[in-house]
């Protein structure tokens, strides 16, 4: 079985139809590479794999399950972590603290839990900040962790959102185009993380992205969606 399966995704907003009849397939342990020009749906098909658009027809199959049927939280919790294509980290946070939050999402703790400090919240806690402290250190950021946003370069603000994925211990990686505003050693170093990520962490990519030189060096399999 696929690790994801698209099968005749239909997306439109008004008349406009974003996403038509998509099929896709991408294996467990690929990085999959996703091409084409802007506004032909690459964004959009994130936006419907991590449930914050609701497409009208097809289906998503993750490990089998219909997302389609799921909050965009359970997602997350069935193992699928995205970093977008404007940065959306927290300016008004540290790096440790924008970890903190992607963590928290994957949190079993309901409101009582945290209330009364049950014991899951605990240990829920602290894996979290296991995770955080690993990912941290995974990426190189253990330095700038105190760091707030603002101060950071382009470079280490697309880490930190590469780090936020990470807590959340995903199977599958969506990367809305990693490399965009980053210089040429930034753009080494990227690939060299992604490479990581993928045969050390074992977790699976699907990465939009314009720069070819990154597409050919990394994905196995590449396909072009057209407008
Ligand atoms: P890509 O990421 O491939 O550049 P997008 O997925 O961002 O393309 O956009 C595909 C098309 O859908 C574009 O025409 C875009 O304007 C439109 N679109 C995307 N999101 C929305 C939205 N929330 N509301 C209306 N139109 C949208
Ligand atoms: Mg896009």
């Amino acid at each position: 079985m696929a690790l994801l399966q698209i099968n005749g995704l239909i997306q439109s907003f008004g008349g406009l139809l974003a996403v038509d009849d998509l099929d896709l397939k991408i294996e467990d342990g690929q990085v999959y590479g996703l091409i084409g020009p802007n506004g032909s749906g690459k964004s959009t098909l994130f936006n419907c794999i991590s449930r914050f658009y609701q497409p009208e027809a097809g289906e998503i199959l993750f490990k089998g399950t219909n997302l389609l049927n799921l909050k965009a939280h359970h997602v997350v919790r069935m193992g699928i972590a995205r970093t977008f294509q404007n940065l959306e980290l927290f300016e008004n946070m540290t790096v440790m603290e924008n970890l903190l939050v992607g963590r928290h999402i994957s949190f079993r703790s309901n409101i009582f839990g945290c209330a009364f400090k049950f014991p899951r919240l605990k240990r829920e806690e602290r894996t979290a900040r296991e995770k955080t402290e690993e990912s941290l250190k995974f990426l190189g950021l253990e330095q700038y962790k105190d760091l707030m946003v603002p101060a950071l370069p382009p470079g280490l603000r697309r880490r930190v959102e590469l780090a936020r994925a990470l807590v959340t211990a995903p199977r599958l990686m969506l990367l809305d185009e990693p490399a965009s505003g980053l210089n040429h050693h930034e753009i080494e170093s990227l690939m060299a993380t992604l490479k990581e990520i993928n045969q050390r962490l074992e977790i699976t990519i699907l990465l939009v992205e314009h720069n070819m030189n990154i597409v050919m060096d990394l994905c196995e399999k590449v396909a072009v969606m057209n407008f």
